[in-house]
């Protein structure tokens, strides 16, 4: 019975065996899709399953290498195994990590065969995956209680990330969370994904998402005035915690020629010929550019909200804009701005300033998502 209900549990993607202390849930993490070969091996050995019928296809010694490719109608293996099947399962003995293509990893890997490729996905506990996702996101030299407010926003990502891709949770790049396996661990880390593991965030009663971006300058923004959507816990809150002389880019200023931006906009496919004028028409309440308006001699061109950061490329949507003529005769576009990121949700080094100041990571998240619970 027992082996059957493994077998069960693969094929639905949920590891049987739970690693000690680990969260219950499991993320299923896209890793590398149109593959047609891939290296496994395992310190304690390495079980390749048929993850269809549940039959055990081949056992690895400790430190063998399994070598498996793909053809339009199944896996092979150099003669070890040859399955006509869709899916198969690579899983360590004794929960040791897995490695692929020699890097090593926790939980388990389900190969999902399309045709002559595969797909690559690394079914891991919720608490395993955040051991490697935290470190990409925050310095593991954080204080505790940032690094646990933190681990509850990629936390909180992955749980709502559900959609984002077929046939998998997140994948491992910066359009979901960066995810490294074993190697982009660390202590501090582990510390605080096992200070809160099985708590999420919650807004009457819902799992939400948690955004969250490196420097405010003083205060966060309004999610309205950045993706024009509306949320009750996605407010602009006072942001006095953030230390100005470590933050990232508190303030920053830029200078851009009249030709700079031209060549900005011609990017993006626009084109008002020569550049007279950058003038900020709005800004927000907390003070970040709401309309931005860029006058050439041929028409202007008026974006608003996030548009006003990322037309320019510049570190925030918190800026004012002042020409003037260079020595040589150019015109020049001085810009100087607060913080770094969107602006939306939870300031990392605002977290980081009040942790200092000896406020909790629940404190820390229900200040920026102000309404939320967290259990
Ligand atoms: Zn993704």
């Amino acid at each position: 019975m027992k082996k059957i209900l493994f077998v069960l549990c693969l094929v639905f993607g949920i590891m049987f065996a739970v690693e000690a202390g680990a969260d219950s849930s499991m993320v299923s993490v896209g890793m590398e899709s149109g593959a047609s070969y891939a290296r496994f091996s395992g310190e304690n050995g390495l079980d390749i399953y048929d993850a269809v019928y549940g039959n055990l296809l081949y056992h690895a010694a400790p430190g063998e290498n399994v070598d498996i490719y793909s053809y339009d109608g199944g896996f092979t293996s150099e003669g070890k195994f040859d399955a006509p099947i869709s899916m198969l399962s690579v899983i360590s003995v004794e929960l040791a990590p897995i490695s692929w293509n020699s890097e090593p990893y926790r939980g388990y890997f389900r190969l999902d065969r399309d045709g002559g490729t595969f797909t690559v996905v690394n079914f891991i506990h919720m608490d395993n995956y955040l051991y490697s996702v935290l470190g990409e996101e925050m310095g593991d030299y954080f204080p505790l209680e940032a690094l646990k407010a933190q681990a509850i926003c990629a936390k909180n990502f992955a749980l709502c990330a559900h959609g984002r891709h077929s046939g998998y949770d997140v994948c491992a790049t910066t359009h979901c969370q960066v995810y490294g396996g074993v190697n982009s661990e660390s202590p501090n880390i582990k510390a605080a994904v096992d200070a809160v593991s099985g708590q999420a965030a919650h807004y009457a009663g819902d799992l939400v998402q948690l955004y969250f971006f490196a420097t405010s300058g003083g205060a966060t923004e309004d999610v309205s005035n950045v993706w024009g959507s509306v949320s009750p816990y996605l407010v602009s809150v006072p942001d006095p915690y953030e230390p100005a002389d470590r933050a990232s880019r508190y303030t920053w200023s830029t200078v851009l020629t009249s030709w700079e931006i031209q060549s900005k906009l011609a990017d993006k496919g626009i084109y008002i010929g020569e550049i007279t004028n950058v003038t900020v028409d709005e800004v927000t309440p907390a003070g970040r550019a709401l309309t931005l308006t860029i006058t050439g001699t041929e028409g202007s061109h008026t974006v608003r909200r996030e548009s006003c950061r990322t037309i320019l490329g510049l570190s925030s949507q918190w800026f004012t804009v002042n020409p003037y003529y260079d020595e040589a005769g150019t015109l020049c576009f001085a810009i100087d701005g607060r913080g770094y990121g969107h602006g939306v949700g939870m300031s990392q080094w605002g977290a980081y300033g009040m942790a200092m100041q000896g406020f909790s990571y629940v404190d820390i998240l229900v200040h920026y998502f102000p309404g939320i619970s967290i259990y």
